[in-house]
């Protein structure tokens, strides 16, 4: 990577004391950890649109495709003043290559996915989606976003971070100017990560390259990056990476002898019957993809999709 990766948050998340009621919500993790690798651009709609910290708790009221973000005691209505703060906010947000954006969950302004929706004389009635994540989400669909509630999940965290880095990837291929040539080279190096998400992605984005010439050049690449982003929101499973780590064995078959054949499907099996993570015949196949410097496998993403330091693979 030529320059770090920038991801939004919500703000307290950072540990920014913005909350209603003057506390944060600190997450070490996205902190500490995962902010080595990354620039946090953080976000708090509730404050950036005006109000002060501390302030009266708000909830989601109403319809939940248009819900409105009021008061829970005075019934205070700050939908309009959040939403035209917003506008403008998504035009800067929009300017700074974001590579995705980590919510704040249950939040009315911040949540993602199943805040709790009241009707107007306060009986819970739903589930909808805070006013702001909502209309970020509309404004930038491919980008990838999650909540810090999720990526407790070590299945949902890797899936997040992978698609981060995919997609910063993607920023600095587009950077420097978009060919088909390109399009093929970057398609190459991702195979394996595609397939290990979602098969059917992997033949579709297959057949989208193998036809680009069909295509003009910025509706092909508009296409691609759609439909890849959408193939990686696909969570990998045991039997999905087990179906890859069996074609790189497959790859390596005319170098291995056959007690190092032996030796790989017997971690990829125990890897299958969850008795160890992915990372063991992983790094099984990388030593092997070394030693006999194997040039399709050495360049594939699936390899090294994020920093072995983050240990994403160590517990999945
Ligand atoms: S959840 Fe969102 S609105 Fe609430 S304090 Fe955090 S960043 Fe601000």
């Amino acid at each position: 990577m030529n320059e770090k990766i920038k991801l939004g948050i919500s703000s307290c998340l950072l540990g920014n004391k913005v909350r209603y009621d003057g506390g944060h919500k600190l997450d070490p993790f996205l902190k500490n950890t995962l902010g080595r690798y990354v620039d946090w651009v953080p976000v708090c709609p509730e404050v950036e649109s005006g109000l002060p910290v501390p302030r009266e708790a708000m909830h989601l009221v109403g319809d939940p495709d248009a819900p409105h973000l009021v008061t829970v005691s005075s019934g205070i209505d700050h939908t309009n003043r959040v939403l035209r703060w917003a506008e403008k906010k998504l035009s800067e947000l929009g300017r700074m290559d974001l590579c995705g954006f980590v919510f704040k969950s249950r939040s009315p302004s911040s949540g993602m996915r199943g805040v709790k929706l009241y009707a107007p004389d306060g009986v819970l009635k739903g589930r909808s989606i805070g006013i702001f994540a909502g209309a970020f989400m509309q404004r930038f669909p491919l980008l990838p976003v999650e909540d810090e509630g999720r990526l407790q999940d070590p299945a949902l965290r890797e899936n997040f971070i992978e698609r981060v880095f995919v997609f910063k990837r993607w920023q600095e291929y587009a950077r420097e100017g978009k060919s088909r040539g390109g399009l093929v080279s970057f398609h190459a190096a991702n195979k394996l990560l595609i397939l290990a998400h979602s098969p059917k992605h992997y033949i579709a984005l297959g057949k989208l390259v193998a036809t680009a010439k069909r295509y003009r050049r910025e509706a092909l690449h508009e296409e691609y990056i759609t439909a890849l982003m959408e193939g990686l929101r696909f969570v990998a499973t045991a039997r999905k990476d087990t179906n890859v780590l069996q074609h790189m064995a497959g790859y390596l078959k005319k170098q291995l002898s056959s007690d190092e054949k032996r030796e790989i499907q017997e971690e990829i099996e125990y890897y299958h019957r969850g008795l160890v993570p992915l990372i063991v015949p992983l790094t099984l196949l990388q030593h092997h993809v070394r030693k006999y410097n194997v040039e399709y496998l050495k360049k594939q993403y699936y390899l090294t999709p994020h920093p072995i330091e983050l240990m994403l693979r160590n517990h999945i």
